[in-house]
């Protein structure tokens, strides 16, 4: 099982999706941006603590641009041996081009769901052609691509859901996340119910099946119904833990639904409890970068 730092640098974002705590309209909402230097910073520590890749998560901040962006990553890879993974929200074109150049290795961007009416519904303003044409770029660019979907947003049947799981496959993705809808009261959809945790921890189980060399995290979504379901998700399937190392002055501002980033004492202390948990699932945790061995084993070599 890999682990992966996650530095959640911004909490602005210009989007409004339906579901999401963060979204532009929630005016509720206490706002951050790191500074270049803390988010390095931020990198560096989890690099101490033995994580091997650094993503770097945000809301749709266009307050940082490509040279930011591009700049931050030089500076963490000048000092850190780790591999860097984007998960920006829809850039353009451009954009993530520079920051492939610049030494990003991966970059996560989910499609949520794939039924169109959903998708236009849920994310305004936003087409989901778009999103996977970008998808479809950044793997041209040799970025390692990661998508995934949201389980049980409202109006969401079980049909959508086996043809997002089917559709996610055919992508023949380098790295698949699933994780439960949790209702964020300062949201349109605050009084719906919340997605199935244990539907979801099927889905981790079919997608493994269909995509042997995919990595596949067990998310924190999953883990707000409950620790134990983190452990499920391993035996489910997954092989990734994202744990977050934004520091802690500002993590609980990053509350894209509620409960997020809450229960985490401190970074070490976060990472020790769950390399435990890994432990106790029979699993070993792995000090290795975790590339998905898809493209290996894609290119015979
Ligand atoms: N802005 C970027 C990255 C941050 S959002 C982007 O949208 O890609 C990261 C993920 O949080 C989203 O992809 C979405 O799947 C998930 N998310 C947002 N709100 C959620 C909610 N209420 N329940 C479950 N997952 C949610
Ligand atoms: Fe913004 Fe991402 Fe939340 Fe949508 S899911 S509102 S793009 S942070």
């Amino acid at each position: 099982v890999y682990f992966r730092g996650v530095v959640e640098f911004s909490n602005y974002c210009a989007d409004n999706c339906f579901y999401c705590g963060l979204r532009a309209g929630n005016r509720n909402q206490v706002r951050y941006r790191l500074t270049k230097e803390e988010i390095v910073e931020a990198a560096e520590v989890g690099y101490a603590l033995g994580l091997k890749t650094i993503v770097l998560q945000s809301g749709n901040d266009y307050f940082y641009k490509k040279d930011d962006i591009a700049f931050i990553i030089r500076e963490i890879l000048s000092s850190i041996d780790a591999v860097i993974t984007l998960s920006l929200g829809e850039r353009g074109f451009d954009e993530v081009k520079e920051w492939r150049e610049a030494g990003a290795e991966r970059y996560f961007l989910k499609v949520e769901t794939f039924n169109e009416e959903l998708y236009r519904k849920y994310r305004p303003g936003r087409n989901l052609e778009e999103r996977i044409r970008l998808l479809i770029y950044m793997r041209e660019l040799g970025y390692e691509v990661g998508s995934g979907i949201i389980v049980g947003l409202p109006g969401q049947t079980l049909e959508d859901i086996a043809e997002d799981l089917y559709k996610l496959s055919e992508m023949e993705l380098e790295m698949i996340a699933v994780g439960p809808f949790i209702p964020h009261p300062e949201t349109p959809l605050g009084s719906e119910r919340p997605g199935d945790p244990v539907l979801s921890l099927r889905c981790i189980a079919i997608l493994r099946i269909l995509n042997p060399w995919a990595n596949i995290p067990s998310t924190s979504a999953l883990a707000s119904f409950g620790m134990d379901y983190r452990a499920r998700g391993i035996e489910a399937g997954a092989n990734v833990i994202m744990p977050s190392i934004t520091p802690s002055r500002v993590r609980l501002l990053y509350k894209i639904y509620p409960g997020k980033n809450e229960g985490c004492k401190c970074v070490i202390e976060e990472i020790d409890f769950l390399k435990k948990l890994v432990e106790d699932t029979g699993s070993k945790v792995s000090d290795s970068k975790g590339y998905s061995p898809r493209r290996f084993y894609a290119e015979g070599s």
